[in-house]
């Protein structure tokens, strides 16, 4: 009870207590004045008394609506504790008795707010995707780790302008126009923050207190953008290589149909050069195939293979045409070391660098072969004396189509996918290949390949024993 509303109630009693004692006086004039004395003493005391009672019990009174009061205050406050509150059975006492029930509901549910709050704030805390929250005034209320890393802003981002945080005009005017207009919005831009990388943003109006806010999504798609660019390319590339044989074939069998058939000189070599053409194709084609079954994982089959026995099959295999350009094939050291994998690709891969070597060689030129262990694993190395690779084409040389000199690969038969086959292949048997090269001089394809104890046999390669 407040102090001005006691004030008033003493005030109230003294008028009271005046008006009766005058009332009384008048009223008991005619009698005796001794009696009308002691009337008026017995109702002064009894007025006392009873405002000593009013007084006590307004006290008790105010004592628990200022206990209620603060209870009702620090209803919500960490400290706040249920039944602290006295239970009498009147009237303020069931107020009391609401006030702890309502206090115990609220406690339960600001505290499973808060719970779901932070779980709220983990998540969106701990997302791979950047996600950002502004208000009305396009300021920051909320940015995620992930994207404060992508835009390398830093310091406390609450209250900052969008795009202080966000450097990038177009996803200002996205969230601009989704919180006039309140349709969601989406755009793919680039962020030059650290490493330069591609986001889509998703952009969804936000209902918020003060009204229309922001929350926009960021999905890092550089990967995604690479791939769709690598696919591209790969399409454009396979056109390409396609088109250069089938304009030989059909440019040659115009020819031929336009009068060349009778022509007894060059007939003939029309007819190979679209031999050529069409080999060149199968080769392409045959290719492909391998690299799209090696991509597909569809050629499982593992096996204990001899990696020397399967270089000297691929040995076997170029000896006539290193004979026939004049290379040497010089078998050095050849260790009997065996790996797991596939016999059929790893002949394929090692042919494709023997292949390489002699294609490239010079005339009297050399192709130095040797198998050892090196670190427990299995080390093939086939160097060559031939042209060599320029420095900037070596990180490029293991990509699909990527030649050095174009018309030297086709002129030899190449199709440019040779050592994309070989790393596949050696990737796939969890072993790696590298190359050193020097222009003129010549190059060196090593490749290193997890070795296995011949006498285990088969198994899978992450648990088997250096020999
Ligand atoms: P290709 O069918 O053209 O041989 P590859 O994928 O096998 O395709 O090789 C890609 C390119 O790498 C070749 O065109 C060539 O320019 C270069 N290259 C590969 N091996 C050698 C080598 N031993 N010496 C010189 N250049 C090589």
């Amino acid at each position: 009870m407040s102090s001005s509303l006691f004030r008033r109630l003493v005030a109230a009693a003294i008028a009271l207590l005046v008006v009766t004692l005058v009332s009384l006086n008048y009223a008991l004039s005619p009698v005796d004045p001794g009696i009308r004395a002691h009337v008026l003493e017995i109702t002064v005391v009894a007025a006392l008394a009873a405002a000593a009672v009013a007084l006590l019990v307004s006290r008790t009174l105010t004592a628990r609506v200022r206990r209620l009061k603060r209870a009702a205050e620090g209803l919500l406050g960490p400290e706040a504790q249920p039944g602290v509150l006295t239970d009498p059975g009147d009237d303020l006492g069931s107020l009391e008795r609401s006030l702890v029930g309502v206090g115990q509901e609220l406690r339960g549910l600001v505290s499973n707010l808060r719970f779901e709050s932070a779980r709220r704030e983990a998540i969106l805390t701990g997302m791979a995707e950047g996600v950002l929250a502004v208000d009305p005034e396009l300021k920051v209320t909320f940015c995620n780790q992930a994207l404060l890393s992508a835009t390398g802003f830093r310091g406390r981002y609450e209250g900052v302008g969008l795009l202080q945080v966000v450097r990038d005009p177009a996803l200002y005017e996205l969230i601009r126009s989704v919180r006039a207009s309140g349709e969601p919005g989406k755009l793919r831009f680039h962020l030059f923050a650290n490493i330069p990388r591609t986001f889509e943003a998703q952009a969804t109006p936000l209902a918020m207190p003060s009204g229309r806010g922001v929350i926009t999504i960021f999905h890092d798609i550089t990967d995604l953008e690479r791939l769709e660019q690598v696919r591209k390319d790969f399409v454009a590339n396979v056109s390409h290589e396609l088109r250069t044989p089938l304009a030989g074939i059909i440019g040659y069998s115009d020819t031929l149909l336009d009068g060349a058939l009778d022509d007894t000189e060059n007939r003939r070599k029309f007819v190979e050069i679209i031999r050529a053409n069409a080999v060149r194709l199968g080769s392409i084609a045959a290719d492909l195939l391998v690299l799209s079954e090696l991509e597909s994982g569809a050629d499982q089959e593992t096996e204990l293979v001899s990696v020397r026995a399967v270089l000297e099959d691929g040995l076997l295999t170029v000896e006539a045409e290193a004979r026939d350009r004049g290379v040497r094939l010089i078998r050095e050291e050849m260790q009997d070391l065996h790996v797991a994998g596939s016999r059929l690709r790893l002949e394929q891969a090692f042919l494709n660098l023997l292949a390489n070597a002699i294609k490239f060689n010079r005339p009297d030129g050399e192709v130095r072969v040797r198998i050892t262990l090196e670190d427990g694993r299995v080390a093939v190395r086939v160097a060559d004396t031939g042209v060599g690779i320029p420095s900037q084409d070596l990180p490029r040389i293991f990509e699909r189509f990527y030649r050095v000199d174009k018309a030297r690969s086709r002129q030899v038969g190449g199709t440019g996918l040779g050592l994309s086959i070989v790393r596949h292949v050696i990737e796939r048997m969890n072993g790696t290949v590298t190359v050193e090269s020097q222009v003129g001089k010549g190059t060196t394809f090593q490749v290193l390949l997890p070795s296995v104890g011949r006498a285990s046999g088969p198994q899978p390669t992450s648990t088997l024993a250096a020999q």
